[in-house]
């Protein structure tokens, strides 16, 4: 595509007075300034789930506008290597604005210990955990941390599921104990989420 002659002449003043009025300008230029600090790039990471699913499908936590999840991590700072012994609360709704114009995300925090920021968002609403036999593991949600990583998750909150072949809703489903069982009136089957493990990776 060839450049109009306004973007020409535009770029061309490279006047610092319309850089400070332009905010995309303004965070090219802190996205600069980041990149000199490593511990400041944003990484991929995701939330693996597995879980022996019986009777039920479409394991998902119960996170909506109106009725936010609050994804507990424990959080482990990349500039000092130091873990907090604390969990924290990700909501995917909420933002929280960075400090010295650096935009906003889920997640603000600052290490306790060397005082540095950092922060976490959500990508997009989770992905259902499908049943399967054998149990596979399945992305849940995707999230980028600058300067932190979540290093474990615990499954506070109510959860979602249903019937495998009945539909039947299931909510207010807790999996913090590491287990789950019901029964479905509508198949007539007791129906069990069991054996879970969470794993943190690499997207
Ligand atoms: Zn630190």
């Amino acid at each position: 595509m060839i450049p109009s002659p306004t973007t020409q002449t535009a770029c061309d003043t490279g006047d610092n007075d319309l850089v400070l009025l332009n905010e995309t300008s303004t965070e090219q230029l802190s996205g600069v300034f980041q990149q000199s600090a490593q511990s400041t790039l944003p990484k991929m990471f995701a939330l693996e789930l597995k879980a022996e699913l019986t009777g039920v499908t479409n394991l998902r936590p119960d996170d909506s506008q109106d009725n936010p999840f609050w994804y507990m991590f424990k959080v482990q700072c990349t500039s000092c290597r130091e873990t907090h012994s604390n969990y924290v609360g990700v909501n995917r709704f909420e933002t929280n604005e960075m400090s010295g114009s650096r935009g906003e995300a889920n997640f603000v925090w600052k290490c306790k210990n060397c005082k540095r920021e950092s922060s976490a968002s959500i990508k997009a609403a989770p992905k259902p955990y499908e049943q399967s036999e054998p149990a596979k593991s399945q992305r849940l949600i995707e999230f980028d941390c600058r300067g932190l990583e979540f290093v474990e998750f615990k499954p506070e909150g109510d959860w979602l599921a249903e019937g495998l072949e009945s539909g039947t809703k299931f909510t207010g489903i807790e999996l913090v104990d590491g287990e789950w069982f019901d029964y479905d009136e509508k198949a007539g089957e007791e129906v069990s989420i069991k054996d879970i493990t969470w794993e943190i990776r690499r997207a």
